[in-house]
């Protein structure tokens, strides 16, 4: 089963993604993780990165698609979960002409949910851990379980900030959405309950899929 999965920065998507692959026994690619792997391993495409995001810049469309490439044909056969990729539309048509989608799995999750979600996220000073005031307490307050630590609300987890990068994800990904729309793979999957169990949206999501002919 080969898998797109869209959703706003604090959807879960990350968990959904680890979940699904479990299930359908295929590898979770993010391109995200691919991109770090590149920089730790100083590739040439790397390197490259390394330049742009130093000078502030934007890594290009193309050299993403370059790193997908190289991943899917070091075996993606069985399937896979992605996450990180397309961005653009024609990172979807790069992508169709790579491999044949399955289902776009397209999270919708109400902006409050996602603030409080994002808002009630904690991090270690010392150690980089992540906490959540809400689904992931720490036993002391303010402490580090692993370290000790301090613990602290990172810029990015500040409501406003969050409005903003939701703000940003939306404009950038309707128009993919919208094409994934229109080619009859998107599957929507609402999850309004802030404390819903994973396990019920990822079995959801199982109903909702079947490999193309
Ligand atoms: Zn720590």
């Amino acid at each position: 089963m080969r898998i797109v999965i869209f959703g706003p920065p604090g959807s879960g998507k990350g968990t959904y993604a680890s979940r699904l692959m479990e299930k359908l026994g295929v590898p979770h690619i993010s391109t995200g993780d691919l991109v770090r792997e590149e920089i730790r391993n100083q590739t040439p495409l790397g390197k490259m990165i390394e330049k742009y995001s130093s000078s502030g810049g934007l890594v290009p469309d193309e050299t993403i698609t370059e790193i997908l490439k190289e991943r899917m044909r070091s075996g993606a056969s069985k399937g896979f979960v992605l996450e990180g990729y397309p961005r653009t539309v024609n990172q979807a048509k790069e992508l169709a002409k790579m491999t044949k989608i399955d289902a776009v799995i397209n999270l919708i999750v109400p902006d409050s949910v996602i603030i409080r979600r994002l808002s009630a996220r904690l991090q270690c000073k010392s150690c980089g851990a992540i906490y959540n005031e809400i689904t992931l307490k720490p036993r002391v307050a303010g402490k580090c379980d692993k370290c000790g630590g301090e613990l602290f609300r990172r810029a990015d987890d500040q409501p406003e900030v969050i409005q903003e990068r939701l703000k940003v994800y939306r404009e950038a990904s309707a128009p993919v959405v919208d094409f994934y729309r229109s080619e009859g793979l998107l599957k929507d999957i609402g999850n309004e309950d802030p404390n819903a169990d994973p396990n019920e949206i990822v079995s959801q999501i199982l109903k909702m899929i079947k490999p193309r002919p």
